[in-house]
């Protein structure tokens, strides 16, 4: 089968099928083969492991991580996608397509069902319009998992790394931190891609965390106190957690939180740490 990295055999494969792009569902197929190669590379993909791959498309990345892994499993939304991947993935016989929304995907029973269990290692060139969905998804559900590798755009990849005090640290860059260490690995242009993004794309890796990095007794708690702090951004810490209608806190029990960390009453949330937050959620949670 021809290497869909190649401009050319996309071009072929699409006219062929007379496939008409959706918006809709953030198609912007890759037709670089270095860039394919630097994927593949950073997610140091062995015959040892299960991938999934979110949103397939024509197969492109599929060709590169099947001649790399034991197994991939490929979920395209896409159905006028499915006779296509037939044909450019039928000399692979450790390649499973699934025809479904991954969103609505149980990935942790599929993940049960083909790997037993054993950590995965997710690799895609992402849908944009669902990034973040996907990623938390896949943290939170608690599918087993290695690494996450994937193309994003260029803006949320570096969000993912920022740390406390920047313009674009915000809940995403906690999240991710929480459950990974991310590390921009390329910055890939809008010519690598058929048809062209409007933005520049990033490949980043999410190493996941064998223990978190932060001792926190309940996380779902500290997230909730993340997100009141970073809806009212421009609002005080005390203020932003004490008006939020689901936390039920008091502003004397926030500022007496703060007080105990050594942190002043108007303190904004957005330069607190990670470490703060979990510190925080501690304290306002009790015993
Ligand atoms: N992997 C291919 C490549 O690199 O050339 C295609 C990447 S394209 C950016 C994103 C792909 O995700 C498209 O094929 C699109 O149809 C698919 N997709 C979009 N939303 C999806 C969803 N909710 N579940 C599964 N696949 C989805």
């Amino acid at each position: 089968m021809a290497n869909l990295g190649i401009p050319q055999n996309t071009i072929e494969i699409l006219q062929k099928y007379h496939f008409n792009f959706q918006k809709k569902y953030g198609q912007n197929f890759l037709i670089d083969t270095s860039v394919l190669e630097r994927i593949i590379a950073a997610a140091q993909i062995t015959k040892e492991d299960c991938v999934l791959e979110i949103g397939p498309g024509i197969g492109t990345m599929t060709q590169y991580l099947a001649e790399a892994a034991g197994q991939v499993v490929a979920v395209e939304i896409d159905k006028a996608l499915i006779p296509i991947l037939a044909e450019t993935l039928a000399p692979y016989e450790n390649v499973t397509v699934i025809n479904a929304d991954v969103l609505k995907l149980d990935v942790r029973q599929l993940a049960e069902e083909k790997n037993g269990g054993k950590p995965i290692k997710v690799v895609a060139n992402l849908p944009y319009y669902i990034t973040t969905p996907i990623i938390m998804g896949l943290f939170e559900s608690g599918v087993p998992l290695d690494s996450i590798t994937i193309m994003v755009q260029k803006e949320v990849a570096e969000r993912m790394q920022m740390g406390p005090g920047t313009k674009d640290y915000g809940a995403l860059s906690l999240a991710v931190q929480y459950y990974a260490k991310p590390e921009i690995v390329a910055n890939v242009p809008p010519n690598c891609f058929i048809p062209r993004p409007t933005v520049g794309s990033a490949v980043i890796r999410l190493t996941r965390h064998r223990e978190p990095p932060v001792d926190v007794r309940d996380d779902h708690h500290m997230f909730a106190l993340v997100r009141a702090s970073f809806n009212q951004r421009r609002k005080t810490l005390a203020n932003g957690l004490s008006n939020d209608p689901q936390l039920h806190l008091g502003r004397e029990q926030v500022t007496a939180a703060l007080e105990k960390m050594g942190l002043p009453a108007t303190v904004r949330g957005e330069t607190l740490s990670l470490e703060q937050f979990a510190q925080l959620s501690n304290l306002l949670k009790g015993k």
